[in-house]
């Protein structure tokens, strides 16, 4: 697949898929810059080869052009943070979207409205792919975090630049990043799996056994698994209708010679609130009206242990509930150590929005190999699938 580096901008206006979802607060300001950070390198190889940037992106689901999803409210953040003053249209397709591109001159960046806006971005309408490729000469996609989707931004405008297409510096990087995990990897191999949602998770946990040595289950997830054993686990967060297949898991990784880690004592607490009563109770045995928000101390040297001796690691959701103060020990913990064996000389992946946050809370982002701007779109590529926003940049002869 090309990238972005096998081009030669000058003249030429390249219409960009980035990921600009970006939180804002009440007053719309960004809160977390990082996705338009990550695009900069991109922005700036076709700027300082005399060319142009048509940036398009989704921001949040929008159901009825609501203003709130707007993105001309990152536009001043953006621009600071680029260095340049961002043009806007108004709308992503249409007349204003193509008198705005016919303006823009060498060096200067348009940003459209929210591809969202329009309900043919997510429903891969080849019209509106259509409408959106008629805004550039060369089609650059650097969306990591909506590379599973099959959007008409995303995937579907492609067909329309058979031989200018490339890969941004951004999503060519996540790519060689998960192959890192998935085929170069050093061993042994740790993946560790947190998080709340076992439904969307559990298929790739699957998936990845061949893969890995050690298995780590913390957060939410956990309770699941512990539960399907026949542990007490109170109210805990579960979903019942995953223990078969929490055993099945536990059954299959056995048969491949996978250790699989869990919780073996747990912090409980008697509400989800930081100002419930908190105890400490081994992660099988808590009482009724209980819940284990986060690991315990003996989890978390364990935890450790596995994580020290590990040479590949990739680690996607909070192994507690690190939002609030008194549960968020076993994920810095986590993230203590995963930062140590790092720093030791292992490869260390991490992905998946709250992972991301929890490391940059704990400031350790620069303390891991690669922080990954899409949680989703890691995880499908993880379990093996191809993603429809890859794979609309492969060339027809490979
Ligand atoms: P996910 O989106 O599946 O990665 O879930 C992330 C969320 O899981 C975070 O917001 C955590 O607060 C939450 N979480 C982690 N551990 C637990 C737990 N033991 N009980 C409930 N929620 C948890």
């Amino acid at each position: 697949m090309k990238t972005v580096n096998d081009f030669n901008f000058n003249g030429k206006k390249a219409i960009i898929r980035v990921d600009f979802n970006v939180p804002l607060n009440d007053d719309m300001e960004v809160t977390d810059a990082t996705r338009i950070e990550a695009a900069k390198p991109t922005i700036y190889k076709i700027l300082e080869d005399g060319g142009s940037c048509v940036l398009m992106s989704h921001l949040g689901r929008p159901k009825n052009n609501e203003p709130e999803f707007s993105l001309k409210h990152i536009i001043k953040k953006a621009s600071e943070m680029l260095g340049v003053h961002i043009k806007f249209s108004e709308d992503c397709i249409g007349t204003k979207a193509e008198e705005a591109v016919s303006a823009l001159g060498v060096g200067e960046i348009l940003l459209l409205e929210n591809l969202r806006y329009h309900q043919e971005e997510t429903a891969g309408n080849r019209d509106f792919a259509a409408a959106l490729a008629n805004l550039g000469d060369i089609y650059v996609n650097d969306a990591f975090g909506t590379a599973h989707r099959a959007h008409a931004s995303t995937a579907i405008i492609a067909e329309f630049f058979p031989d200018t297409k490339c890969l941004g510096l951004l999503l060519a990087s996540e790519i060689e990043n998960v192959k890192k995990v998935l085929t170069d990897s050093e061993r042994p191999v740790t993946a560790i799996i947190g998080g709340a949602k076992v439904s969307s998770k559990i298929t790739v946990l699957e998936s990845i056994l061949d893969k890995i040595d050690h298995l780590i289950i913390g957060g939410g997830m956990a309770f699941t698994f512990i539960k399907a054993q026949g542990g007490e686990i109170g109210s805990s967060l579960v979903e019942d209708d995953k223990q078969e297949l929490a055993l099945e898991i536990l059954e299959k990784a056995k048969e491949k010679g996978v250790e699989v880690h869990l919780p073996v004592d747990a912090v409980i607490a008697n509400s989800f609130s930081e100002f419930a009563s908190t105890e400490m109770a081994n992660s099988a045995e808590i009482p009724e009206g209980w819940m284990g928000l986060d690991t315990g101390d003996f989890t978390n040297d364990n935890f450790k242990e596995v994580i020290l001796k590990s040479k590949t690691i990739l680690w996607n959701g909070p192994v507690g509930v690190f939002e609030m103060e008194p549960f968020a020990k076993g994920t810095i913990h986590l993230g203590n150590a995963i930062a140590e064996a790092t720093k030791n000389g292992a490869f260390s992946l991490v992905g998946g929005g709250d992972s991301v946050a929890a490391v940059k809370q704990f400031n350790l982002s620069k303390k891991v190999s690669y922080v990954s701007t899409g949680g989703g779109a890691m995880l499908e590529m993880l379990e093996g699938k191809v993603l429809p926003g890859i794979k609309a940049m492969q060339d027809l002869n490979i």
